[in-house]
């Protein structure tokens, strides 16, 4: 297998401009790269980071062109980029993760089919195209059930809990409405513990690398709060970490993915997703680990060797979410925040304030989980958020 390694000095490309992409630019410059950053939306985070900037639709021809011509290699930061550029932009340079992944991944439905064909563990679920669909589905998996469109749901966008026939007829009005025909995915509703993610790094060598298994808590389909290392036994945290290799492995995966898990509490371990990407829950890793998700994922955008992870301190890492984070703009409120022992601050210079926008995060570190925990929960109380 060729693989050429990009030198520092090189563009690489960054398809989507979010907050993912910006830390990925920034810690590209950090190691010699420029980056080619390429999302429709100017105010993009990540544009403010690159060398070069496109901002045209992702189907814009010239663009394409210009961009393959520039860059050595790609990645990306969305799983929504579509897939047929990702195969195009690969047939002249290497993208990873490949635009094959990315197929099964950026469909909710094909990411489910993949990994119960290769019994991986997943809730029970159904495919539905109709309302006909819908009722089988609940006959078959029972109250409650969690109905999500096959494709480009985010933050829990896109998803309805469906525990009652009314929950039903409320949904299959929406369904009717929609003007196209929708393909949406309905999974049983599983009752966890708590939810898990692991960082699985793989490369063209056949090198691979994981990160510690963390626990992440999330308010109506938005992540709050990741904790590491999670509150589990070392039996869970190795399943855990075995099934989201295995599940990294099957789909053959180059670059960085994050494997969300429920843990039920009979001790059994599902796969909830896959994203083909750094994720929120591996924020932790710029300031708690030897090398960060972003970092890895330069090292195998550019085919450099992998990065040896260590978690050099626990850590509670804290989503700023819409107008929380006016919480830490104020001169009293940042002043506060940097004289917190062990609180990072992260800003991702977004102009516009929405709910339930991402707005940036605040990781804290310390000598050990409880302090941690405890200082972390002391800043949420003073967010006006449930601890
Ligand atoms: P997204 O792409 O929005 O992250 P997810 O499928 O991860 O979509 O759903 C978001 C959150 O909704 C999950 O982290 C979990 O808290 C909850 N959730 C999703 N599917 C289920 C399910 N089958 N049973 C219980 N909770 C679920
Ligand atoms: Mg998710």
């Amino acid at each position: 297998m060729t693989k050429e390694v990009v030198e520092p000095g090189a563009v690489v490309g960054m398809l989507g401009g979010g907050q993912l992409g910006a830390m990925f630019a920034s810690t590209a410059r950090r190691m010699g790269y420029h980056v080619a950053v390429w999302d429709p939306d100017p105010e993009a985070p990540a544009h403010r980071i690159a060398k070069h900037s496109f901002t045209t639709a992702f189907s814009d021809l010239p663009s394409r062109e210009q961009f393959a011509n520039i860059v050595q290699a790609t990645t990306l930061e969305w799983e929504n980029v579509p897939a047929e550029l990702c195969g195009w932009l690969e047939a002249r340079r290497p993208m990873r993760p490949s635009s094959m992944v990315l197929r099964t991944l950026q469909d909710r439905i094909a990411q489910k089919q993949f990994l119960s064909s290769r019994q991986l563990s997943v809730a029970p679920f159904a495919v539905v195209e109709s309302a006909k669909q819908l009722d089988e589905a609940i006959a078959r998996l029972g109250f409650p059930v969690v109905c999500k469109t096959a494709t480009s749901g985010y933050d829990g966008k896109g998803q309805w809990i469906l525990r009652t026939f009314a929950d039903v007829k409320r949904l299959e009005r929406i369904l009717g409405q929609a003007e196209s025909l929708q393909r949406w995915i309905v999974e049983q509703f599983i009752v966890f513990v708590r939810e898990l993610s692991v960082l699985v790094v793989r490369n063209e060598s056949g090198e691979v690398r994981v990160y510690p298994v963390v626990e992440n808590r999330h308010e109506q389909g938005i992540l709050r709060e990741t904790r590491v290392p999670a509150p589990i036994n070392s039996g869970t945290a190795e399943q855990a970490k075995e099934l989201s290799l295995q599940a990294v492995a099957a789909l053959q995966g180059i670059g960085v993915f994050c494997v969300e898990l429920f843990h039920t509490e009979d001790g059994s371990l599902l796969i909830n997703e896959i994203a083909p990407r750094p994720h929120n829950s591996g924020h932790y890793t710029l300031d708690a680990c030897s090398v960060s998700q972003f970092e890895q994922q330069v090292r195998v955008t550019c085919a450099l060797p992998l990065g040896e992870i260590r978690l050099l301190s626990p850590a509670v890492m804290v989503n700023l979410i819409g107008e929380e984070v006016r919480s830490v703009m104020s001169a009293e409120g940042c002043s506060s925040l940097h004289s917190t022992s062990g609180a990072v601050l992260h800003l991702y210079g977004k102009q516009l304030i929405r709910p339930g926008r991402k707005m940036g995060h605040v990781t804290f570190t310390g000598p050990h989980e409880e302090l941690v925990a405890a200082v972390a929960q002391k800043f949420m109380v003073n967010l006006g958020r449930p601890a």
